[in-house]
């Protein structure tokens, strides 16, 4: 079986299930269904997908919670199915840490459309780390990121970030103390579709500022400019006394 292909489709409702599953199967992708979030979290233990569709209200464990324990070691995919619009900011910002979301009703199109944007960008960067092109890095200060792993340190030590996480600061890395607006981070964090709030990105900005900020012990390093969004403004690497940028 193929896993760069699996899709683990976590819903409850088995009609639907199968519905996504005929239509994930028809663009090529295997599928596993998981009816329940105990039995979701086994199944991506037993058979580890490439992406990850989740129904937010689920029984035995909310869809929250089936996406906040998968995140807590795992950067795969993860695709937020709800219901409830109220939600969305949560479940793609700072608590829940989901890469897209749709909202019901929604079209099995449009959920196989982005399952494979998120595997595009996902895979891309597997397939730049097993080639033999030389990777490309990017070093500021303290802070190194590393574009076929999508990875990230500070003074050498992992960043737990998740792949928006890691392109928002991509983004901004590549030019350090400047300014950048809302609408930017979102087409950096969001190439293949729009319909993402502001307030995502504040949420998004906020999750990789609390990261930053353990990882660094102490300095807040994402400045919020008021009414415009964003500037990231990197510490030196330890022991220099060179600027930053
Ligand atoms: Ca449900």
């Amino acid at each position: 079986m193929n896993a760069e292909r699996r899709v683990l489709v976590v819903e409850d409702e088995a009609k639907l299930a199968a519905l996504l599953c005929d239509y994930l199967r028809a663009a090529g992708y295997e599928t596993r269904v998981a009816e329940d979030g105990p039995s979701a979290l086994q199944a991506f233990v037993d058979h580890p997908p490439a992406a990850v569709l989740l129904d937010l209200n689920l029984p035995g464990l909310d869809g929250m919670e089936v996406c906040r324990r998968l995140r807590h070691d795992s950067a795969v995919p993860i695709l937020m199915l709800t219901a409830r619009a109220d939600e969305i900011d949560r479940i793609v910002g700072l608590e829940i840490g989901a890469d897209d979301y749709l909202c019901k009703p929604y079209s099995p199109r449009e959920v196989v459309a982005r399952v494979g944007a998120l595997l595009r960008r996902s895979q891309g960067r597997l397939a730049g780390a097993a080639g033999a092109s030389p990777t490309s890095r990017l070093e500021v200060g303290g802070m190194a990121l590393d574009d076929a792993g999508q990875r990230a340190w500070w003074r050498g030590q992992a960043l737990p970030l998740t792949p928006i996480e890691w392109r928002l600061l991509r983004t901004l890395l590549q030019q350090p103390g400047r300014v950048f607006a809302r609408a930017q981070l979102l087409d950096a964090i969001h190439a293949d579709f729009r319909d993402v709030s502001d307030r995502a990105v504040d949420s998004h900005v906020k999750n990789l500022r609390r990261k930053l900020q353990t990882a660094m012990a102490g300095p807040d390093c994402i400045a919020t400019v008021y009414g415009v969004g964003y500037r990231l403004d990197v510490p030196p690497a330890a022991g220099s006394s060179a600027p930053s940028a």
